[in-house]
């Protein structure tokens, strides 16, 4: 089945299928992904933003990212849909920008040779994956965030767990590690 990302998981409910033009703009800009791609994806935005986060809700933002793990959750079980992530209100504007500059760390393959005993992702593939990934960011706007997404999935979290511990990384990849472990190490 792969991996689908959408801009935002949140409809659906009360819309019928057949409110055409619904689904239209829920699925604009959607993208579609094999199942290891998706893990790629993870992989390199995981890797960049490992070296680039720098306050407490971006380091949240790639603990999410971290989070969708396939070897972990099962394959294609993974919600990387933009509204998804943990967005903090006080924050985001730098926090959009921050999304932007891992995109484009990752297409500058920021921390890449981590990967080198393992596999090279695959350039073609990853550039359509990053564009894609990085038309559906430029979308979001301070009025999609859902307040509840960042509560919900913080209380969700026992105080032991990243993202309520501390931050950890890895020591190989220098990602953020989240409650099931490095994402780059196991996916
Ligand atoms: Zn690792």
């Amino acid at each position: 089945m792969g991996v689908m990302i959408c801009f935002s998981f949140g409809g659906g409910d009360d819309h019928p299928l057949s409110d055409r033009a619904y689904w239209d703009e829920h699925m604009r800009d959607s993208l579609h992904m094999p199942n290891g791609g998706a893990a790629v994806l993870v992989n390199i935005l995981c890797l960049s933003g490992g070296r680039l986060a720098e306050t407490e809700s971006q380091k949240r933002m790639m603990v999410y990212l971290a989070e969708q793990n396939q070897t972990a959750l099962g394959l294609g079980n993974v919600d990387l849909d933009i509204d998804c992530l943990p967005w903090d209100r006080a924050h985001f504007a730098e926090d959009k920008a921050f999304m932007l500059r891992v995109i484009e760390g990752a297409r500058q393959k920021l921390g890449w040779e981590t990967l080198c005993d393992r596999y090279e992702p695959n350039a073609e593939r990853v550039k359509y994956y990053l564009d894609g990934y990085q038309v559906l960011m430029e979308r979001m706007t301070e009025a999609d965030i859902k307040d509840e997404v960042l509560t919900e999935w913080l209380d969700w979290h026992d105080p032991d767990e990243p993202p309520k511990c501390g931050f950890p990384k890895c020591s190989k990849h220098d990602a953020y590690i989240a409650l099931y472990g490095c994402q780059v190490c196991m996916d």
